[in-house]
């Protein structure tokens, strides 16, 4: 029987516990979280994107700043803006949304970002305190995949995840989380990406199987094994004539051929998507929390 892993009601709950962490904060006469967000240009999806968490940060209490500039802006004029960031003592944490535009060095901006306030978690520092175990941000694509296995009670120890995809914010960070010795984790996991041989037999093994690559319904039904768990972390848009915007968003998976092969699966949307934006909240709590004292 196959179960839906709804992220959808997963960040709802999240999200209730923000807003009570906040009030509390408050009722103690501690300071509000402050997200910022810098958007550079006018990509639709970018905007769209950012727009979804600054509504999440109003929901939860939190206050937060969008900070945008021209795509004309030169990649020198953009560190300054994420230097007065980091400066700003009022804004706890702030994320810079990707992607930028092709004259700017995205690393450079990522790594001109105080780690201290790196709620993507995307900073090297960030990155190599994950590797190593030790306390950091999280990347929320993945924080919110392991918090959406752990709350819906999936014993990940011991089992095989195989994971589509080895991007730095997405397949990467997933397959550190997974393999780290804690729960959700103790798993054993291959990473595939563009130069794989034979994906469909790796892909055929997985007990877990994480699909980020940015195909629409990549992963068909041949290729997953009875009884697996599915999620679906590619958002793509493909034409659909029933659609007043004449397309619609899917997966990288084939949900309808794949589904009822899966002991759980996540939609698209409503699965990673919303558990993306409330780890982006949980790290918002946290660095102000971790400037409390
Ligand atoms: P990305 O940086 O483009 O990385 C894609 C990865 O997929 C690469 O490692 C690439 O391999 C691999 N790949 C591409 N084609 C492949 C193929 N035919 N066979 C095997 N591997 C292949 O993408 P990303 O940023 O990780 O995002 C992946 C998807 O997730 C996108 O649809 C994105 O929109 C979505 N996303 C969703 C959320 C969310 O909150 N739901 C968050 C982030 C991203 P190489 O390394 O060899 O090129």
């Amino acid at each position: 029987m196959t179960q839906i892993l709804d992220g959808k009601a997963t960040s709802l709950a999240i999200e209730a516990e923000l807003t009570e962490d906040v009030n509390s904060r408050l009722a103690k006469g501690l300071k509000r979280p402050h997200l910022a967000a810098i958007l550079v240009g006018d990509n639709p999806a970018s905007r769209a994107y950012v727009g979804h968490k600054v509504k999440a940060c109003a929901r939860v209490g939190f206050e937060s700043t969008l900070v945008e500039k021209p795509t004309s802006i030169t990649e020198d004029e953009l560190l300054q803006t994420v230097q007065e960031l980091n400066d700003n003592p009022d804004v706890d944490g702030f994320i810079v949304q990707l992607p930028l535009p092709d004259h700017i060095d995205d690393q450079r901006v990522l790594e001109a970002v105080l780690p201290s306030k790196d709620v993507d978690g995307f900073h090297p520092v960030n990155a190599g305190r994950m590797a190593l175990d030790l306390p950091c941000f999280l990347p929320a694509t993945p924080m919110g995949i392991v918090s959406l296995l752990d709350r819906a009670g999936i014993d990940t120890q011991g089992k095989h995840a195989v994971i589509l995809g080895r991007s730095s914010i997405v397949g990467t960070p997933m397959a550190l989380l997974l393999r780290r010795n804690g729960a959700p984790g103790n798993c054993t996991v291959t990473v595939c990406h563009s130069r794989t041989q034979d994906l469909a037999a790796h892909t055929r093994r997985a007990d877990i199987l994480v699909a980020a690559i940015g195909r629409a319904h990549f992963v068909t039904a041949d290729m997953v094994k009875e009884g697996a768990v599915v999620i679906d972390v590619g958002i793509n848009r493909i034409p659909d004539t029933t659609k007043k915007l004449g397309s619609r968003l899917t997966g990288d998976v084939d949900y309808d051929a794949v589904a009822p092969k899966c002991s759980w699966i996540t939609p698209v949307p409503g699965g990673v998507g919303p558990m993306t934006i409330a780890s982006l909240m949980q790290n918002t709590l946290q660095t102000c929390q971790n400037r409390d004292s």
